[in-house]
């Protein structure tokens, strides 16, 4: 097989919340022919700390280093990943503090085997299911399993027959609770393998009952212990594939699939982001799966994000690492090939700072710091849980249990069992069948020179209220800000002409004018500024202003009113009080 493995390699536990994992999976058969090496590699390890990683195109040498928690290469097994990462996070279950591991990836990137596994070689679900019965015997525990999907923001019970909508309700203290799901009590392996089979079946044959929507759902399988004292859960979910543009045009995705997909995963990174950072506000209900997972993610609990990773698909593999991972300060872009022209890189983070700090916006900086700090600031929460040892009351003897997982239910992987999918609302299969909507979107090609257009954009001035100055390149040879505010344009647009009117009819007018020109202003901003003058408007970090980019290579200016900030995460209330904030200006009564 082309291509060489490295073997695993795993940081001391860090003593952030979340720990990011990335795992390469082997080249199929298919990809063999043609592959030559990973397009990522393990570049440096520091024992007691990160692991640096390279991301590198075959074709282009464009290279990019990023620091994750652990690297886990083609030849390494799931079960080295489950004694390396998981294993360490089961005891705290016992003692009432909730896990969740993710497998996060593009389709065909590995997460279904990572979780699930094969029949030979189980995966992280059944490895955890038979190490957490194991620590069980012989002691008052028991343990329940609930198994569900999220699909377009909606959750299907996948141990129900009927696989029902599940209504996601708060309760009184604010948390989120999944009203009748099913939590069905597990005393074996053997039981456990019989129930989780049917709801694998149930998510292939899938609630819509057309074709296979299992890359496009997030599926969580949650074991909860309860012992005399406490109750604890640990989560694990195969997330929804992350789309491409490329992906939704070849495949037929409908683009409100994608877009859904794409950001419940940019929320979920979001708020891994707020947890390692300490931040105060958690974006935990910008999306359903965030929501739902409230209790399981921040405070003590702890999250494993396995981020996988095709080797033969470079931009593919490095969007998943950039949304997962922190960039490495020392990102680098050779040229190899003799006709590029060596690109010289511009800081527009140095370029901005320079004029907030020019402006006197210290405030500014700082906030610009939290978010834009390439290697994310360590934050002192312990990871107690992790360095304890294992509580004597539930001695670990999941090494033996790990041969009793291995033999997975046949049922399990036998894509000829078929669910029936007749008790499935009329309704429900008629909106997916009469929504073929065919998106036409610009070509692969297209979408390319677009995205070039639109960086070649971030380094030049907007034509609105701004004019270029003269550029100084100062000593560090980074470039003060290009622009240079103006009195803003078009006011003669707003002060219209009413003959007849009394001043005080005319000052009503021109603040009701003044308002939607102030809206207007704002959207225009949102459908053509770049990265770097997104992220000077409030509530716009970098990740949101990245997102708002894709989603203009998606669709242009798909900023039409207010209402659509929605589609960038933010809530009703959110947008209220943007609105209420343009509205400031009102001097009536
Ligand atoms: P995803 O769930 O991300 O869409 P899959 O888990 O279905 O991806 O994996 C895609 C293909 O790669 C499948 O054929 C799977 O069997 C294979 N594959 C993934 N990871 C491995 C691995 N570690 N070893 C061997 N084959 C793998
Ligand atoms: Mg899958």
């Amino acid at each position: 097989m082309a291509g060489t493995s490295t073997p695993a390699r795993s940081s001391a536990r860090s003593s952030l919340p979340v720990r990011v994992v990335l795992r390469v999976r082997p080249f199929l058969p298919s990809e063999a022919a043609s592959a030559t090496a990973p397009c990522v590699s393990l570049l440096d390890y520091h024992p007691g700390g990160e692991v640096t990683v390279q991301l590198k195109d075959q074709h282009t040498s464009r290279s990019e280093l990023y620091k994750v928690d652990s690297f886990f290469g083609q030849e390494d097994s799931v079960s080295q990943i489950f004694d390396q990462e998981v294993r360490a996070v089961i005891p705290g279950i016992f003692e009432g503090i909730n896990a969740t591991v993710f497998a996060y990836g593009a389709t065909g990137s590995g997460k279904t085997y990572t979780m699930q596994g094969t029949e030979d070689f189980p995966g992280l679900i059944p490895l955890a299911a038979s190490t957490i019965l194991a620590n069980c015997t012989g002691t008052w525990c028991s343990v329940e399993m609930s198994y569900y999907e999220v699909y377009l923001e909606r959750c299907y019970d996948l141990l129900e027959p009927k696989a029902k909508e599940i209504m996601a309700l708060d309760d009184k203290d604010g948390n989120m609770q999944l009203k009748g799901l099913s939590w069905v009590p597990v005393r074996s392996m053997e039981e456990f393998e019989e129930l989780y089979s049917i709801g694998v079946q149930r998510r292939n044959v899938a609630h819509t009952g057309l074709n296979d929507v299992s890359s496009r759902s997030h599926a969580v399988l949650s074991l909860r212990v309860s012992t005399d004292v406490v109750k604890g859960k640990l989560n694990l979910i195969d997330l929804a594939g992350s789309e491409d543009n490329k992906r939704t045009l070849n495949e037929g995705i409908h683009l409100q699939e994608s877009s859904k997909i794409n950001l419940s995963l940019f929320t979920l990174s979001n708020v891994f982001s707020a947890l390692n950072k300490n931040e105060h506000r958690i974006p935990y209900r910008e999306s359903k799966l965030t929501r739902i997972l409230q209790d399981s993610l921040g405070g003590s609990s702890r999250a494993v994000m396995i981020a996988c990773l095709n080797p033969a698909e470079y931009q593919e593999s490095a969007k998943t690492v950039s949304l997962a991972a922190r960039p490495c300060h020392t990102e680098t872009f050779t040229s190899s090939s003799k006709q590029e022209t060596p690109k010289v890189k511009v800081d527009m983070e140095a370029k901005l700072r320079a004029w907030l700090e020019s402006k006197g916006k210290t405030k500014s900086i700082q906030r610009m710091d939290g978010l834009l700090s390439p290697v994310a600031s360590k934050t002192p929460l312990s990871m107690s849980h992790m360095k304890q040892p294992t509580s004597s009351r539930i001695s670990c003897r999941a090494k033996a249990m790990d041969q009793d997982g291995g033999k997975l239910n046949k049922m399990l992987f036998d894509p000829k069992v078929h669910v029936p999918t007749e008790n499935i609302p009329q309704e429900q299969r008629q909106t997916e069948v009469n929504t073929p909507k065919k998106v036409v979107l610009p070509s692969v090609t297209q979408c390319h020179e677009k995205h070039e257009a639109s960086l070649r954009k971030a380094l030049s001035p907007i034509s609105s209220n701004m004019v270029p100055v003269k550029q100084q390149i100062s000593d560090n040879g980074n470039c003060p800000i290009l622009l240079e505010p103006q009195t803003p344009i078009e006011t003669h647009n707003i002060v219209k002409e009413t003959p007849g009117a009394t001043p005080l009819e005319r000052l009503n007018a021109l603040q009701s004018n003044l308002k939607e020109a102030l809206v207007q202003q704002y959207l225009e901003v949102l459908n053509v500024a770049d990265k770097e003058e997104l992220q000077q408007l409030k509530g716009i970090g970098l990740k949101r202003a990245e997102y708002i980019l894709e989603l203009r290579e998606d669709s242009p200016r798909p900023f039409k009113t207010l209402a659509d900030l929605e589609h960038i995460g933010l809530s009703s209330k959110q947008i209220q009080d943007i609105q209420k904030k343009m509205a400031a200006t009102g001097i009536f009564k």
